[in-house]
């Protein structure tokens, strides 16, 4: 089932061990990279450093609500365009509003199905050609000299 790379960079902030390795776990298996965050305060750093393609965002987080993290993402122009798909546990028309109004590209309940799951993924990463993020390894040195 692996996928070839897509070199497309998702954001995981998911407080929640096996949701987090069952997200990971998916987007891995389809080619995607990750980057994983358990402390809801630690994602808007982290987005800021790596420029993800996508932003998963738990809404149900200890420290601090994924509405609130979304506002605060959208609300900084280095990283506002990067689209972010909430899940959240319970399904309530309520949630959904509330998401579609913190300006989530995309919304889902868990516990997720896989294929839903992916194809949105996709939707949301795939008709950025250019990644905007930079390759997964660091740079090289600048010199082939700095190697000897
Ligand atoms: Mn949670």
């Amino acid at each position: 089932m692996a996928a070839a790379p897509t070199n497309k960079k998702v954001l995981v902030v998911e407080d929640n061990e096996l949701n987090m390795k069952l997200f990971c776990d998916l987007l891995d298996a389809f080619g995607f990279q990750t980057v994983e965050s358990r402390d809801g305060l630690k994602a808007v750093d982290l987005a800021r450093q790596h420029k993800p393609d996508l932003i998963i965002m738990d809404i149900q987080l200890p420290e601090v609500s994924g509405l609130d993290l979304t506002r605060w993402i959208k609300d900084d122009t280095s990283i506002n365009k990067i689209p972010i798909m909430a899940v959240t546990a319970f399904a309530m028309r309520q949630d959904e509003r509330l998401v579609r109004e913190a300006a989530c590209e995309a919304y889902m309940s868990k516990p997720i199905q896989m294929m839903p799951f992916i194809d949105t993924v996709r939707k949301l990463t795939g008709p950025r050609t250019a990644p905007t993020s930079p390759p997964p390894r660091s740079a090289p040195p600048t010199s082939p000299r700095a190697y000897r």
